[in-house]
């Protein structure tokens, strides 16, 4: 598995972009600007590219060639609007694009499908001791597997894409429970406990006081 390269000039940006691709378990790289960016891709290979389009020195379309030559896959990230810039990154041959500000959980899944489409994907998402795979929806705790219900599993998978991150009751109904109106403001609580307790998580799940839950971000 080979690392994946953060090209960006803001270091908050990169922080967080460090932060949301935590679950994926990838060793990450990351360069401030253009010449750095193009010094790492001429001495290492990548699995993905995040390439911010405004860099200062050199900007992102002009180390699109570099990256095109190479067979690494790119993730442009521009700015909100930018609608220009957009249609320009896919036409020299980017495999897809996220506009800043952009979600966490977004990002995270766009780059799980860049990864999956070119054959570089491993499906794993890691937190703590415990490793789950989507596709199979299984979840196993040091090598041991753990049985979740569905919305269990489901509940857990959101946490864990979203690590670090305090989310709102009513999120975390849409997203898990899809939107479904729940009378019993319960189930939310029930499933944390659950989960809280198969997984002896009660301190990494946090309740987060007049907001929801949130899983501890990475140590
Ligand atoms: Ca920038």
């Amino acid at each position: 598995m080979k690392p994946i390269l953060i090209v960006e000039d803001e270091a908050p940006i990169r922080e967080l972009i460090r932060l949301v691709l935590a679950p994926l378990s990838r060793p990450l790289a990351d360069a401030a600007d253009g010449l750095a960016a193009s010094r790492l891709l001429d001495q290492n290979t990548y699995d993905l590219v995040l390439l911010d389009v405004m860099l200062p020195g050199i900007d992102g379309f002009t180390l699109m060639p570099q990256l095109v030559d190479s067979g690494t896959p790119v993730i442009f990230l521009t700015a909100k609007g930018d609608v220009s810039d957009r249609v320009r990154g896919l036409r020299m041959g980017a495999d897809d694009y996220i506009v800043k500000p952009f979600e966490p959980a977004e990002l995270l899944a766009r780059v799980e499908g860049v990864l999956r489409r070119t054959g570089r994907g491993s499906h794993i998402l890691r937190a703590f001791d415990v490793e789950i795979e989507p596709v199979s929806r299984t979840v196993t705790q040091n090598g041991r597997p753990v049985q979740l219900a569905p919305r269990e599993f489901d509940l857990l998978v959101f946490l864990v894409r979203n690590r670090g991150i305090a989310l709102h009751r009513d999120v975390i109904y849409e997203r898990v429970w899809g939107g479904e109106s729940e009378t019993d403001t319960r189930v939310l609580d029930l499933n944390i406990q659950r989960l809280r307790k198969k997984l002896g998580w009660g301190g990494r799940i946090r309740t987060v006081y007049r907001i929801g839950y949130m899983l501890q971000g990475a140590p």
